[in-house]
């Protein structure tokens, strides 16, 4: 059985992760997708809200889990018995960084694995950042999440407001 892991801040989780989700769960047993509890940033959704909104929209994906982690890639990679970390490249901007990342995790856990599933182009421009923002200014949320992600987000502004 091939567990691999998807870690990633999911704040909130888009298209473009659910395309990766969804993909990698053709090619492995298992996704454990991780949604990292960082306490350096200062996320829109708290991580338990995101750990909420990934289920509902993968609850159709049968070999898809959903856990909250903090820390390190490769520990919660370890703890999950997963030997392949995915991670999502949309653009060479991507590149440079990831490649350092899965270098590095390389060096701390030399059997763990990243791989790299590239973007569907429908959504190569996609990211949580860009689509908060185009929430905080009224946009149409439509392309970029499904109906459950669009609502939370727009709770979430007007609450904060
Ligand atoms: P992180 O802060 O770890 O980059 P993100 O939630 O932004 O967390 O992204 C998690 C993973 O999903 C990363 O590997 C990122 O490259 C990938 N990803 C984000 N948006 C997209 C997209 N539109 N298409 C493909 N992969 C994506």
């Amino acid at each position: 059985m091939v567990i691999a892991v998807y870690p990633g801040s999911f704040d909130p989780a888009t298209y473009g992760h659910l395309d990766v989700i969804r993909r990698a769960s053709v090619s492995f047993d298992k996704i454990i997708v991780g949604v990292l509890h960082n306490s350096a940033k200062s996320p829109l959704f708290s991580v338990e809200e995101r750990v909420n909104i990934l289920e509902k929209v993968t609850k159709d994906i049968s070999n898809v889990e959903v856990k909250p982690f903090e820390g390190l890639s490769v520990n919660f990679a370890r703890e999950n018995h997963a030997h392949v970390i995915v991670r999502g490249l949309r653009a060479v901007t991507d590149f440079e960084y990831e490649l350092q990342m899965a270098q590095t995790n390389r060096v701390l856990a030399p059997d763990i694995d990243t791989v790299f599933m590239t973007t569907s182009l429908e959504y190569a421009y996609l990211s949580s950042t860009i689509m908060k923002e185009v929430a905080s200014f009224g946009g149409d949320l439509s392309k970029f999440a499904p109906p459950e992600i669009i609502e939370a987000v727009k709770w979430k502004m007007h609450k904060e407001k």
